[in-house]
This record gives structure tokens, sequence and C-alpha cells, in this order.
């Protein structure tokens, strides 16, 4: 096989950092349908180009030089300018970029495959590519080359070869600064709304001075999201549960509409706005709270969930006396407890909380995943040996220390920060012990959670929560220090 592309890598410019910005696109109807017939005609050129792979694989065309099938973006490009006037005759309508972004996709996909296969490529297992469908795939494309981007002296437009300015709802002049460079700009539709994003080549931002302290963060899925090691506790507002019963309704009216049918088409729109509005919330929660703990802390400590493991449905028990037969295994309470998981997205707190401090100059120490945050003590360092999940208070055997479970949790990620020391990048930064750079937890806690001694920690919650009807102003959050200062 050929077609390895060498690896495109862009190459940033020391002191410089490649940043996205996405603005929602406010087409008029006549730019919508071109906007769609460039999404369409990507799409078409990949399915039309993986054909072609397919059959140089099969070994039904002749390939030329070695013979073996190839993937690469000159080849492509050479088959798509040889072949386009027959496959596609309509092929000037649309901007080239279009079809450019579309064999793009497919070079990549062939690529990151046989990379995957051969070990060549990190993550998950990446599948055989498959041919994109009209109601199946997100409609986009990319411009990289050509006269794309803003417009002088026009502050919320952006221009698009082929389809002109087409005017958007966000200042783009604040958002991108004049020594920006704007290397591609995407366009895709999402939940029926067209969005731009620029990708854009801008200078590091200066480091947050304010920093201070250090933190640990225990992750929790029931009724908080997280508790911190200095006791701020952030509640769960269960965004997806709230809209659930609605969602559910609304696609189960979506079963039984006629497919190909405008009943349905409009049922569809529906569903998607409810999935938009539970993706816009729990999305705003986590921006805020991983934009306060990046902005606020020098040391961040979080621990290194595995939550694939931890959300993966339970084996099946079969009968030992009845084969072929199944004993409960209490699938349906799992199957809520994934649910819950999932919508606080630890996975995306924690990739949000690498960029934001890699820009505010704090320091992320993710924490080892095998280690027993919550069974261990953190007065004096006891490891209990069980602690099952619904026991919500650690009581310490050996010190009679009485804390909130999450909160202990929260202590001792802050007290180790040590295996393995990695920070925003990757990289492993400082060894030792997290609690000599920041003062002492205890100080911080007069009272030391001892028995008898009240736990008081701060809830914040977002304002919606309280009001979902009333309130559409944004909740704030206040973390517990801010709280004490006021
Ligand atoms: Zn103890």
């Amino acid at each position: 096989m050929s077609g390895e592309n060498k690896k495109r890598r862009y190459h940033t410019p020391p002191g410089r950092m490649l940043k996205g910005i996405q603005v929602r696109l406010d087409p008029t109807p006549r730019q919508m349908g071109l906007l769609a017939s460039h999404a369409g005609a990507a799409r078409f050129v990949y399915n039309m180009a993986y054909s072609h792979i397919i059959s140089q694989l099969h070994g039904l065309v002749r390939v030329n030089g070695d013979g073996k099938a190839d993937w690469s973006m000159p080849a492509l490009r050479r088959w798509w300018n040889e072949w386009k006037h027959e496959l596609a005759p309509w092929w000037a309508e649309n901007s080239k970029e279009a079809y450019t972004s579309g064999l793009q996709a497919l070079s990549d996909a062939f690529s990151n495959y046989f990379k995957s296969r051969n070990g060549q490529r990190k993550g998950e297992r990446v599948g055989w590519p498959r041919r994109k469908t009209k109601h199946h795939s997100i409609p986009k494309f990319t411009y990289t080359t050509g006269s794309f981007g803003l417009i002088d002296g026009d502050m919320c437009a952006l221009r698009l070869p082929r389809i002109g300015r087409v005017h958007c709802f966000e200042n783009l002049h604040k958002l991108v600064q004049p020594a920006d460079k704007i290397l591609a700009l995407s366009v895709r539709q999402k939940h029926g709304k067209w969005y731009a994003t620029l990708r854009v080549e801008t200078d590091q931002p200066k480091p947050v001075s304010t920093l201070h302290g250090s933190i640990g963060i225990d992750l929790n899925c029931g009724d908080n999201i997280l508790t911190t090691s200095d006791g701020l506790v952030v509640a769960n507002p269960k965004y997806y549960q709230k809209t659930a019963r609605k969602l559910a309704r609304a696609q189960h009216c979506l079963a039984r509409k006629k497919p190909g049918s405008k009943r349905r088409e409009r049922q569809v729109r529906k569903v998607s706005r409810l999935q938009e509005k539970i993706a816009c919330q729990r999305s705003n929660l986590r921006h805020k709270i991983t934009h306060m703990l990046a902005t606020t802390y020098k040391h961040i400590g979080i621990e290194d969930l595995n939550v694939k493991g931890m959300t993966r449905r339970p084996q099946p028990k079969e009968n030992p006396d009845n084969p072929n037969h199944y004993l409960p295994n209490n699938a349906k309470a799992k199957s809520g407890l994934n649910k819950s998981i999932l919508d606080v997205g630890f996975g995306e707190i924690r990739r949000q909380l690498e960029y934001k401090c890699h820009t505010s100059g704090a320091i992320l120490h993710v924490i080892d995943r095998w280690y027993p945050s919550s069974k261990t003590c953190s007065g004096c360092g006891m490891v209990k040996t069980k602690l099952s999940l619904n026991q919500r208070t650690f009581i310490c055997d050996s010190c009679g220390l009485i804390l909130p479970r999450d909160l202990n949790a929260a202590i001792n990620i802050n007290h180790i920060g040590s295996t393995p020391m990695l920070n925003a990048r990757g990289e492993t930064h400082e060894t030792g012990s997290l609690t000599p750079v920041s003062e002492p937890v205890p100080s911080k806690h007069p009272t030391v959670y001892r028995e008898g001694n009240a736990y008081r920690a701060t809830r914040i919650r977002c304002k919606t929560r309280s009001h979902p009807s009333k309130n559409k102003t944004p909740g704030v959050l206040v973390s517990s220090q801010q709280k004490q200062t006021n």
C-alpha cells in the first residue's frame, strides 16, 4: 500500500500558538443553498474517490507506478482533475476548495486507518473508512487557500469564496487581532445552524499574574460535579435528566413519522433543538468551572480517570444451575450511573483544564488513576482496604477523622500531586509533594475536620437551577474564597 502522507503538521513559530475561533453564521436563504451545495460537493467527491480507491484495492483499476493503491493527496487530486468533467459536469458551480476538502478527508481517513493498524498512530483503533450519506454525515467543507477571511471595515462578516459576504453573529474584529494569521476556515452545519471556524495563529497570551496556591479536584457524578480541597462544591444541575422526558417524547414521536415526509423533517428539527439545548447548557457550565480554576490557582491536581472503563456495560451473569439463562446483573442501575457520569463530562473537563492551564500559566498535575484518593485518610495517611460507593462520609479508624468522602479525596489529590507529575503539555514537570508550594491545607480550614465539627462547604449553583423559567441570565460561579471576602 502506498499513499502514506508525509506529516503535514503545521509548525508554529516560537511565541505563537494555534487557536480555533468559532462563530455562528447568519446566511441568507440563497447563501444557505450555496453552503449546502459546497458541503454536498465535498461529500460527493469523497464518495467518488472512495469508490476509486476500493476499485484499486480490488485490482479492478490499473494503478500506475508500483501497482499499489494510492490515497495520497496528490494522487487523488490528479485523479479528480482528470475525471471531474465526466463525473461532475457541474463542478464549476462550487469553489474548488470544497472538492479539495472532500479529498483531504478521504486521504486522512485511509492513512489514519493504516497507521492505526500498523501501530503508528496513538489512541483508539481507527475503523475502516465508510461512505458519507446525506442524512447521516455532518455537512462541512474547508477553505485553506484563496481570498477567504475577514473583510476590512465590515465587523460582523466573513468572505467565503464563491458564496460572498456572509453575515455572522459576532464581531470578528474583536476576536481576531490584526497580528493574527488566518490559516483555514471551516464551515459546518450543526443542529440546523451554520458555523464557521477560523484556524488562527496568534501570540501566546501572557500568563495570569494573580495565580496562587494549589488545589485538588475530586470529580463526582451524583448531586455534585466536583469537590475541591478548599471546600468548594459545584452542584450538579443534571441538565440531561431535566430534559430527558421531553427528549424521549420527541424521539418517540419521530419514530412514528413516515420516512421522507415533511412532518418527519420538522420533528427531526425538534429533537435536534432539544439536544442542542442540553449540549449548550453542559458546555456553558464546564467552561465556567474550568476557567475559574485555571485563572485562580497555580497548581491544580486532578485524577486521571478511565471514563471509558467506568462507563462500560456490566457483564451478563449466567445462571450456573440453568445454562443459557441469566441472573440479574444490575444493568439498569449501571446504565443510569453511566448516563450521569457522561452528563458531567469528566473527559471534557480535563481537556479544557489542560489547554486553559497552558494559556494561563497554571500547572496541571494529573494523578495516577490507581492512587486510592477516596480510601486514604487525609489526616494520618492510613489506607482503608474497603470503602463502598454509598458510604459518603469518611471515618478514619486510626485517627478518628470524619470528613465528607469527596472532600477527603480532594485533599488527598492536592497533597499527593506527584505520580506522575504532568503539566498541560504532558511533560513531567516537577517532583515532590504539592503542598509545600502553597499554604498548608489545614490553615485554610481553621475548623480541622475532626469529629463534632461541622463541614462547611460553599455550594455554588447556577442561577438557572433554582429558577429555570424566570431567570434568563447565565449563572455566575462564585468560589468559596471570593464568598468569604465579600
Ligand atoms: Zn486517619
